[in-house]
């Protein structure tokens, strides 16, 4: 995949290269969820996580020009707001840059799906699997994208 290219119907290859891509950052990579974020992911359950992640996308980053825009994403209290930095879904020309969803045009309902998917597959990782284990899922789905 080509930095970049974009598509609204992601496959899992799709996403292991985009993960891949974002762990290669190191701005992106060190975002973690603390203790605090984690507590209140497993408190409100993954459904409740993500229906506040297209609240929060269609709010603060749907709009043409949405309200401080590079600005809009706290960088910690909500698992949310944390794997939108992850994700480089924070602000709209991040999206531009690192997903190819064009600035300064309301997003429509699939591209709010295709960025409600990208932060709770992340959080899905970063709550399943433990620092130890990444290193094997990282060659595993090295094994995925050879098939
Ligand atoms: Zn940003």
């Amino acid at each position: 995949m080509v930095v970049g290219e974009h598509s609204l119907q992601p496959n899992d290859q799709m996403f292991a290269a985009l993960f891949e891509r974002l762990s290669k950052s190191k701005f992106r990579s060190r975002f973690r969820l603390g203790a605090k974020e984690r507590a209140y992911y497993e408190q409100k359950g993954a459904d409740e996580v993500a229906n506040q992640a297209r609240q929060f996308i269609k709010a603060r980053l749907a709009p043409a020009q949405p309200a401080n825009d590079g600005k809009q994403t706290p960088m910690r209290n909500h698992p949310v707001f944390i794997a939108q930095h992850a994700t480089a879904t924070c602000c709209r020309s991040c999206l531009a840059k690192w997903h190819g969803i064009p600035a300064g045009k309301e997003l429509i309902e699939e591209e709010i799906d295709y960025v409600v998917r990208v932060i709770t597959q992340w959080l899905k990782c970063e709550t399943t699997i433990s620092q130890r284990t990444q290193i094997s899922l990282k060659s595993k789905i090295k094994m995925q994208k050879a098939k």
